[in-house]
């Protein structure tokens, strides 16, 4: 993996662990669990379990559990399995901010017993119209006048699930006229009856995002408290809940540019319809940007972490090309995935001079740079399959493949020659027949005849037959935003082909074996749907950039 590229980030611990600010560094990846963790996350997990590794310190995985109407224990197991497979590792540090709710129960008493907060009574929708706009000061609520006692009682009959959802919330006492929208008194608890699925049915009240995070830091003794952008707004609210309340530590929030990919959405809301609609086969769908989706599809946790330190860390939001994903494990692949014959559309060839009934078996490597990745045994025979597209009876100008009275190379093989065709009834080919010159083996001094092309074959009497799919863009537009953005889904973003056939030895490929396809591209031995002897293997990606312009 290539030096790690400093980043502001990286300046600001160096710098803290410098001037002794810190001794040692605390970082936390904070996932809610309402979804499958996607590629942006794994830019986060990156830099605080990066951080963390690369400064002697720890890097906590934290549940931001604090909406159970959204969250499943499913989303937990998977959120788990990711940052695992990513290469990253959190020890005993495994927190649920839920674990955390008495606490955060008893600081916003004390709140309350400040004046600092209070119950009240206005709706969801009045709240927001009272909260005003950028250039309007908020409106105060006839509630906010509350006695500390009567907020209290208030406060612990919400507990105790006296009033309906949505009957009542807390909010923080602070400033409707401030000119930051998120100190007018923002909510902190909301009634929610509904069981949590870490806290059990223990409450019925919930506290927000805003509340529990900073708190949940500060409990954990985070020092640097790194999130993306669309918080730095929230940081004065953060500062001030660890102004007013008695917590242990001081951490700091730092914000990031999240990570945005053309030809993808990212929002867990828009993955989950995707889910919902069966527009995919599921949140590990090899289309699907997450972290477990792009798993399935072939990429190594390498590639991963090797783009996620190629995009860097900045502090203004950009649009990173899907271009450079790919580029990403293409260059990994290139380097150690193993190569192998597939043909994907087979048609027939037939060797007239080859004998009857006889095998040869052909020692080819497995990459030519790479003599340490070793070789295997190709059968070869009398009748091969080779790709129905390096056929042409009538070729253009410059065809590098087969056609009549044509020579051309087969991969690791010999030197045929096309003789004719047999057809069926419609006149379409089913058969090219040819001669081989026994000369030309690769390796004997008869092979360096020059030739139009190589192309790759299977045996016939040997190939085993597979299913392969071939992936594409989810999406076929760079930005798909819009109301209308699932009118912009690639109708062709997977075509599964079902006939393909395989050189033997793939035949007991595991379940997340990679190869590159010869002259196809990089494929993956699909990890739930492989079976030993009866292999189905994903596109990852091609050989070359196939939407380059
Ligand atoms: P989304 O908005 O996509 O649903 P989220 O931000 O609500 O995601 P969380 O589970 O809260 O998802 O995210 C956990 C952490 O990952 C947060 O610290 C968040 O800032 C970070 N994160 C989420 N999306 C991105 C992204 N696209 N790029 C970088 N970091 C991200
Ligand atoms: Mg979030
Ligand atoms: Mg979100």
């Amino acid at each position: 993996e290539p030096a790690h590229v400093t980043n502001f980030l990286r300046t600001i611990v160096e710098d803290d662990l410098k001037s002794g600010k810190h001794r040692t560094i605390v970082t936390r990846f904070p996932p809610e669990p309402n979804g499958y963790l996607h590629i942006g996350h794994a830019k986060s997990i990156c830099l605080n379990f990066g951080l963390a590794r690369d400064f002697g310190g720890r890097c906590h995985l934290r549940f931001d559990d604090t909406n159970p109407v959204k969250e499943e224990t499913e989303y937990i197991e998977s959120i788990k399995e990711s940052v695992r497979w990513l290469g990253f590792e959190w020890g005993e540090h495994c927190y649920y901010a839920s674990d955390y709710f008495e606490q955060l129960y008893q600081w916003a008493e004390s709140l309350i017993i400040q004046g600092k907060a209070y119950v009240d009574d206005l709706t969801a929708d009045e709240i927001r119209s009272y909260r005003g706009t950028l250039t309007e000061p908020g409106k105060e609520s006839p509630s906010r006048s509350r006695t500390a006692e009567e907020n209290l009682d208030l406060f612990r009959r919400m507990r105790a699930g006296e009033f309906p959802d949505g009957a009542k919330v807390l909010r923080a006492r602070i400033d409707m006229a401030s000119p930051n929208i998120n100190l007018r008194d923002p909510v902190m608890y909301r009634i929610l009856h509904a069981p949590h699925p870490h806290a059990g049915d223990k409450w019925c009240i919930y506290p927000m995002y805003d509340y529990a995070h900073g708190q949940s830091d500060a409990i954990e003794g985070i020092t640097h408290s790194i999130c993306t952008l669309e918080f730095e707004d929230h940081k004065p609210l953060y500062e001030w809940f660890l102004d007013n309340l008695p917590v242990p530590n001081r951490p700091r929030q730092y914000e990031f540019a999240r990570l945005n990919l053309t030809y993808a959405v990212m929002s867990k809301r828009k993955l989950l319809q995707l889910v919902k609609d069966g527009d995919v086969t599921g949140w590990d769908d090899p289309r699907m940007p997450t972290i477990m989706g792009i798993r399935r599809r072939g990429f190594t946790p390498e590639a991963i972490r090797n783009f996620c330190d190629t995009i860097g860390v900045g502090r203004s939001d950009s649009w990173i090309d899907m271009s450079i994903l790919e580029e990403s494990v293409r260059q990994d692949l290139n380097e150690r995935a193993p190569r192998v014959m597939a043909v994907l559309r087979p048609l027939r060839l037939v060797i007239e001079n080859y004998p009857e009934g006889a095998t040869e078996d052909l020692t080819i490597a497995y990459h030519p740079q790479r003599p340490d990745l070793g070789s295997r045994s190709v059968p070869f025979g009398r009748e091969l399959f080779i790709e129905r597209d390096d056929f042409m009876e009538v070729p253009p100008k410059g065809f590098k493949r087969l056609s009549p009275g044509e020579e051309i190379r087969l991969r690791g093989a010999y030197i045929v020659k096309c003789t004719g065709v047999e057809r069926d009834g419609e006149g379409n080919v089913t058969t090219v027949r040819c001669t081989y010159d026994p000369e030309t083996r690769s390796g004997l001094p008869g092979s360096e005849r020059k030739v139009k092309g190589v192309i790759h074959w299977v045996s016939a009497t040997h190939a085993v037959t597979a299913e392969v799919r071939l992936y594409d863009r989810l999406f076929t537009v760079p930005n798909p935003s819009g109301d209308d953005w699932k009118e912009l889904l690639n109708p062709l973003s997977v075509e599964i082909v079902r006939d393909c056939r395989l050189e033997p030895s793939l035949a007991l490929a595991r379940p997340e074996d990679r190869f590159q396809f010869e002259r196809q591209g990089y494929f993956c031995a699909d990890r739930v749907d492989s079976q030993p002897g009866a292999p189905v293997f994903n596109r990852t990606v091609t050989l070359r950039d196939s939407w380059a312009k």
